[in-house]
């Protein structure tokens, strides 16, 4: 363990390890195998990167992400490993070499796409190297029941027969139970070591707001606090992540669209400009997802509401994994829940299916409307209980009152009821507040006794009644029939008058207070940088970034370049203590940052005088 720590400092530039990797770390080093499911962010790398510089023999890592292979060999290069990689984007000399390199024990990690295993000359390749071990990334592709899977995954299975001596790890972000197993089985893992840490990703604030008018409240979100960030934005329909990208273009930020339906030239185009440019937002569907390893996303927004926790997990982790605060923000209502409904009414599938789905919709709803923790209900889902509530998310930092909706749901109710079940949300608040349209007229609504008896709470009122009554399954949509509202079994208590419901009482939106938002930034980073210092470093690490062609993370991730504001370090061996610095880019780049700094402080010095 002595020589992993130290390849901690020396290589890496970090002070210790979290808590699972060492346990992992030391297992492949002694030779066993490992199943490893963290979440994003978590620091899955260095569990097989380490222990392919302490083994003799050369890491293989089977990724299926070949549009990060080379950031990813680039970053280790940085940092001084001997790292290459073989998928189809390489002509036929550049593989030789670097066949050559792995067959005389010159690599030390080597990042190999799946389908290449097919081959026979890479088992050969393979057989006459010296191996550490084998990393299987993204270990999930192998379920067959996953939206990402890959079938050169199944094959992987025979790594173990070809290769009984060399140790294995399979690494995943995806938490269900029933991929876990199927990642066991197929990839023959039954005596593996099971690594599962806990889902919370403790850096990502959740909010969830009552869509109002979308455009200016994701405007207001975007200018107040995430002016020049790098982001992600989630709708639903292409077209929609069109327009919203024209319109944010034209609103000065830097954004482009992301879907299935543009040429593939294209997408992969947008897709490298987001990896490599700072501060570009990416408007998409759930196209745009698998391959993102951009460790400094600083949002995730959802136009849309997911379909269900597990894709809006998945999506929002996508945010912050370089572990500095980001923030996950979801807008909803109720023509989103209408919309859902019918899309899986309509969609093709069991009854069964369409059940589970709903289920798991209804679960999506509920984290929605819930007015205690976000993260709490989040990783109670999957099945990761929380104690206390966490403090980083809109309910924690500013609680939700509700009201005694008891007598409003009955007249809600009733008025579906007494119209026939057969009209929708407008219409029906219409008639609870007595207005005189030819809608009414024409079905002589005006003579029924809920008739005007809705007046004391105006049109938004009602729509946050009919939406929580609908989200908590009171009623339902009928897809039949547009968006008509039915009763379900559940209201009968209600209207007998047994039961009483707590509902949520919708502010108007307004951001987040300046000061919680500080507050868990300030607990993430503490400390107050000078923003002129911080820009001068970045732009340092932006004029090193260029000259080498990689992102400018490759070089520093912003967690280094706080580090450097907050120790200031004058020297080069200072400067070592700053994280992420190893040794190489000690050599490498301090210099360069040292003179950022020494100039900075001769300048804060001249302005005292
Ligand atoms: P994952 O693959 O699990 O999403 P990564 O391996 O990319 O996560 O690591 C996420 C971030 O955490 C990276 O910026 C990485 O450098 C950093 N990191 C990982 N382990 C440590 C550690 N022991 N100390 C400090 N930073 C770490
Ligand atoms: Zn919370």
């Amino acid at each position: 363990m002595n020589r992993a720590l130290e390849l901690l400092h020396s290589v890496f530039g970090f002070q210790s390890f979290r808590a699972p990797q060492e346990d992992i770390i030391t297992t492949l080093v002694a030779g066993g195998d490992a199943l490893v499911l963290m979440p994003t962010g978590g620091g899955k790398s260095l569990c097989y990167q380490i222990p392919a510089l302490v083994r003799k023999g050369c890491g293989v890592v089977i990724s299926p992400l070949i549009a990060l292979m080379q950031d990813q060999v680039q970053a280790l290069q940085q940092l001084g490993v001997r790292a290459a990689f073989l998928n189809s984007t390489l002509d036929a000399s550049t593989v030789r070499q670097i066949e050559t390199a792995l067959a005389r024990g010159e690599l030390d990690l080597l990042y190999l796409a799946p389908e290449r295993l097919k081959q026979q000359r890479t088992r050969e390749l393979l057989q006459n190297s010296n191996i550490a071990l084998f990393a299987i990334d993204e270990a999930h592709c192998v379920s067959q029941w996953g939206h990402d899977f890959r079938a050169d995954y199944l094959e992987l299975g025979i790594l173990h027969q070809l290769f009984p001596d060399v140790p294995r790890i399979a690494l995943t972000a995806t938490a269900d139970v029933r991929t876990r197993n199927e990642i066991i089985t197929r990839l023959d893992l039954g005596s593996a070591r099971q690594f599962i840490a806990g889902f919370d990703r403790p850096n990502i604030c959740y909010r969830i707001t009552l869509k109002e008018n979308p455009r200016q409240q994701l405007l207001r979100f975007l200018k107040t606090e995430y002016p020049h960030a790098a982001g992600i934005i989630y709708c639903l329909s292409r077209q929609k992540t069109e327009e919203t990208s024209t319109w944010l273009q034209g609103e000065g930020f830097n954004a482009l669209p992301y879907h299935a339906g543009l040429d593939a030239r294209k997408r992969a185009d947008h897709q490298a400009r987001f990896q490599r440019e700072e501060g570009l937002i990416m408007v998409a569907t759930i196209a745009f997802g698998m391959g993102i390893d951009k460790p400094d996303v600083r949002f995730v927004a959802h136009l849309d509401m997911p379909k269900t926790i597990e894709s809006y997990y998945q999506e929002t982790g996508r945010a912050g994994r370089d572990g500095a605060p980001a923030t996950a923000w979801l807008l909803y209502g109720l023509q989103d829940v209408i919309k859902l409904r019918q899309m899986m009414a309509e969609s093709e599938g069991s009854d069964e299916h369409k059940r589970a789905e709903q289920h798991r919709l209804n679960a999506m709803l509920g984290l929605c409307e819930i007015t205690s923790c976000r993260r709490q209900s989040l990783l109670r889902y999957f099945g990761d209980d929380m104690a206390q509530p966490c403090g980083n998310c809109d309910t924690c930092l500013e609680p939700v009152s509700t009201w005694d909706g008891t007598e409003a749901a009955r007249m809600a109710l009733s008025v579906v009821f007494r119209t026939g079940q057969r009209f929708g949300v407008s219409h029906l608040i219409e008639v609870l507040r007595g207005a005189e349209t030819d809608k009414v007229f024409q079905f002589d609504h005006h003579h029924l006794a809920v008739y005007g008896v809705g007046n004391a709470l105006d049109n938004n009122q009602w729509r946050s009644v009919f939406r929580q009554l609908v989200a908590r399954n009171f009623l339902s949509v009928d897809i039949d029939r547009f968006g008509a509202l039915k009763l379900e079994e559940k209201c009968r208590a209600l209207l007998r008058g047994e039961e009483t419901i707590a509902l949520r009482r919708d502010e108007k939106t307004k951001p987040l207070k300046k000061t919680s938002t500080r507050k868990t930034l300030v607990s993430e980073a503490p400390f107050d940088s000078d923003p002129l210092l911080w820009e001068a470093l970045r732009e340092c690490r932006l004029q090193l970034a260029e000259e080498q062609k990689v992102p400018p993370y490759v070089i520093f991730h912003n967690s280094s370049l706080e580090d450097m504001c907050r120790l200031m370090p004058q020297n080069l061996s200072a400067c070592g203590e700053v994280s992420g610095v190893g040794e190489r880019k000690k050599e490498k780049y301090g210099p360069a940052f040292l003179d950022v700094l020494k100039s900075f402080l001769g300048h804060r010095e001249t302005v005292a005088d």
